[in-house]
């Protein structure tokens, strides 16, 4: 893999930048960064517009991203994918579309491991009609407790939710398993993955999984800021009400100003213009992904972890360092140096080694419910990293050990 750090600029004026913060948002490569100018440079017309050759262009990027990604994900249909600006616009996107479909004292089962962009809008949604969101049990592995989950489900459980690979502890759930539990109590129960921290990481087929609804973001996959994915099967997604309603959505609105007639899917769910400078990018990305192969990606991350793992054993570092999922086979991982406040590791890591980490709640604010502490640092891998700088991590995570010392 270290040809694949060429694909990346952010390397180019500052080649000593360790970046281990993929589970924010991934690095970007050259090829989308290309795309985008390119289409600003050389088109910049509405996709709307195609009235004219360049409007009609525009118009064929968008059919182009839209038949990649379902390719990508193994839907049916192109048509059962919706641009939207990303994970958070598509999850509130298609809460506000359940509004009619779930009813008073429904229930809506989540993990406490979500991201607040996969709690906050069921949340919102429950309080508004009056259901209510209840907590799945997890394993110690921090994957949805099976068991529990099937004496959980009764006749008010409408959606079950939940990420496909948690953004903090890494726990990759099952989902093909989970949903067949589901579908056989009963087949109506709404699945909906959230994809963001797997989009980029793992193969995604949503037809073998049968889910419902997946989100997702392409700044996750090495792509562009503000595009995301909502996937729907067709007639589900046909039924949700328009989060956005706007040009290039409609097709007839009647003369008493009550009724509208609005155009067939996707374009139904895409009211207003799209970024499609974003867009002509997500082209490249699906494409770089493709030439890599996400199993061989999972394998390579899954293995620098494997490396960090046996370092932090060779190293004693768990003497002073607390590391929440060692165990778990994922690209994240999540500790806390013992009696010093996450931040302060941050910072120290980023002036004194160029290592980006984050620290904090990592946007789950729920987490305390399952690891008992609100906030931990986070490591996260993509295939832009190697062992080198494991190594070198692995050096700076040493020396937290007389962090005070070492500070001032
Ligand atoms: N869900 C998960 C699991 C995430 O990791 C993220 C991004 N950190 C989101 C949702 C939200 O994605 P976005 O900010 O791109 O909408």
């Amino acid at each position: 893999m270290k040809e694949i750090k060429k694909h990346f600029p952010f390397y180019d004026n500052e080649s000593d930048l360790i970046y281990f913060d993929s589970s924010a948002t991934s690095l970007k490569i050259k090829e989308v960064i290309d795309a985008e100018i390119k289409y600003l440079n050389e088109n910049g017309t509405n996709p709307h517009a195609v009235d004219y050759k360049k409007g009609f262009e525009a118009l064929e990027i968008i059919n182009q991203a839209r038949s990649l990604t379902k390719e990508f994900i193994n839907a049916k249909k192109a048509e059962e994918i919706i641009f939207t600006s990303g994970t958070t616009h598509s999850i509130n996107l298609l809460a506000n579309g359940l509004k009619k479909i779930i009813n008073k004292d429904d229930e809506i089962l989540v993990t406490e491991l979500e991201h607040s962009a996969n709690l906050l809008p069921w949340i919102s949604l429950a309080n508004s009609v009056g259901a209510k969101v209840k907590k799945i049990e997890l394993n110690k592995d921090f994957t949805i407790n099976i068991e529990s989950l099937k004496n959980q489900l009764n006749k008010k459980t409408k959606l079950v939710t939940f990420a496909s690979i948690s953004n903090t502890v890494g726990a990759k759930n099952n989902i093909k398993l989970i949903t067949k539990v589901i579908k056989e109590f009963n087949n109506n129960i709404i699945v909906h993955i959230d994809a963001a921290q797997s989009i980029g990481h793992m193969k995604s087929d949503v037809t073998d999984w049968n889910i419902d609804f997946m989100s997702w973001s392409a700044h996750k996959m090495y792509g562009p800021f503000g595009v995301g994915f909502l996937y729907g099967k067709y007639h589900l997604l046909n039924d949700l009400e328009p989060l956005f309603y706007g040009g290039g959505m409609s097709l007839k609105i009647e003369e008493d100003l009550v009724k509208y007639t609005l155009a067939t899917l996707p374009e139904k769910l895409e009211g207003g213009t799209p970024n499609i400078s974003a867009i002509a990018g997500v082209i490249e990305s699906i494409k770089f992904i493709n030439s890599i192969g996400l199993n061989e990606i999972e394998n390579y991350e899954v293995n620098l972890k494997k490396y960090f793992n046996k370092k932090v054993k060779e190293n004693n570092l768990e003497n002073h360092i607390t590391f929440y999922n060692l165990d778990v086979e994922s690209s994240i991982i999540l500790f806390n140096v013992k009696g010093v406040n996450p931040q302060d590791i941050t910072n120290f890591l980023d002036h004194k080694y160029n290592i980006l980490v984050r620290g904090g709640a990592n946007c789950a604010r729920r987490i305390e419910g399952v690891i008992k502490t609100k906030i931990a640092i986070r490591a996260s891998f993509g295939i832009n990293n190697d062992k080198a700088e494991i190594d070198k991590f692995i050096e700076a995570l040493k020396n937290t050990n007389s962090f005070l010392d070492v500070l001032f």
